[in-house]
């Protein structure tokens, strides 16, 4: 055993944390979906968290966390993504100066949304910059801690409280599916599931572009790929993390794949009979359930829908194309 592992206790204490901060999001559930699959499906609805995905509750707790002298030299993170604004947020309710690594030619939407949480943002050319190269300066230059997106044990503690939430409410599942890119949320929600409902069969859910976490899986090491294309843009990690991969190893049932096609039917679903914004990574465990990559008739099942944020340009186009 990996002692540097996260645990039960600390997604635990990581709620305790959370409690009164981060959203405690809504479950919803569609009887006319229920009907067409002949089961009992809880929507855990972390489009509706703070920044609008689950990363919050990841990126408070690790924030939360750092001891007094690392809070005052401040925190750096790279992203375009939702992580970004996780950790910006979190920063400015914690009064800590965070600095976010991102490609200048991010959406200027999000690059704004970042400095409106009152982050400083960091541009780079992704064409001929490395962005680790850039945080980890930062971090020797200014003595800044670095947040990473998934491979850390209070990010992974943090993110397991959507899970540890949803079961408190649904008692005992027969299924659950998971968003997968680097793995921290499964990695979290595998820990919470496994302490509190043990039977639950845990499947992560990726891009069929980028299996890596699939082929991890099943070789029994981690894997990398090249970075994928896929429209689910915040699962397209190369490869599984050094903490995440031995908690996905250990406890989940199996790692499944869907294909955009079947995000697009997912997003379009939630738009229309639900009322809901879901992101296309947000999608990736309701289109498992929706697409019955697995058998799911007769079950309780539960489904993470982890984020909302997509451009509404790209949007609209994904609704409406034929
Ligand atoms: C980051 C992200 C994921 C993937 O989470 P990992 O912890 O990297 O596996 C899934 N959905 C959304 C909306 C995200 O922002």
């Amino acid at each position: 055993m990996n002692p540097s592992l996260p645990t039960y206790e600390d997604v635990v204490q990581a709620s305790q944390r959370l409690e009164g901060i981060a959203h405690r999001t809504p479950v919803t559930t569609s009887s006319s979906l229920d009907a067409r699959l002949g089961a009992l499906v809880f929507f855990k609805c972390e489009n509706f968290q703070r920044i609008g995905a689950f990363k919050f509750r990841g990126g408070y707790n690790a924030l939360a966390s750092l001891d007094s002298e690392q809070r005052k030299a401040g925190v750096v993170a790279f992203s375009s993504g939702n992580h970004a604004q996780a950790v910006a947020l979190a920063a400015r309710m914690l009064d800590i100066k965070a600095t976010i690594v991102m490609p200048h030619d991010a959406p200027a939407a999000k690059k704004a949304a970042t400095r409106g949480y009152g982050a400083q943002v960091v541009e780079y050319d992704r064409y001929k910059q490395n962005r680790e190269e850039i945080a980890h300066g930062l971090v020797q230059a200014q003595g800044l801690t670095l947040i990473p997106p998934f491979n850390h044990p209070d990010v992974i503690a943090g993110q397991g409280t959507a899970v540890k939430e949803l079961l408190e409410e649904t008692g005992g599942l027969d299924m659950l599916f998971v968003p997968l890119g680097g793995g921290g949320l499964l990695s979290g929600s595998l820990l919470a599931a496994h302490a509190i409902s043990p039977d639950c069969a845990v499947y992560g859910v990726e891009p069929e572009a980028g299996n890596d976490g699939w082929k991890s899986f099943h070789k029994g090491e981690i894997v990398g790929i090249d970075t994928p294309v896929s429209i689910a843009d915040g699962a397209l990690t190369q490869a599984l993390g050094s903490l995440t991969f031995p908690i996905i190893r250990q406890h989940a049932h199996d790692i499944v794949t869907v294909s955009d096609q079947q995000l697009v039917q997912a997003m379009r679903f939630f738009a229309e009979r639900m009322k809901m914004v879901v992101e296309p990574t947000g999608c990736l465990g309701a289109a498992a359930a929706l697409s019955e990559i697995v058998p799911v008739k007769g079950k309780r099942i539960g489904v993470l829908l982890s984020g909302g944020n997509v451009d509404l340009a790209a949007y609209s186009a994904y609704l409406t194309a034929a």
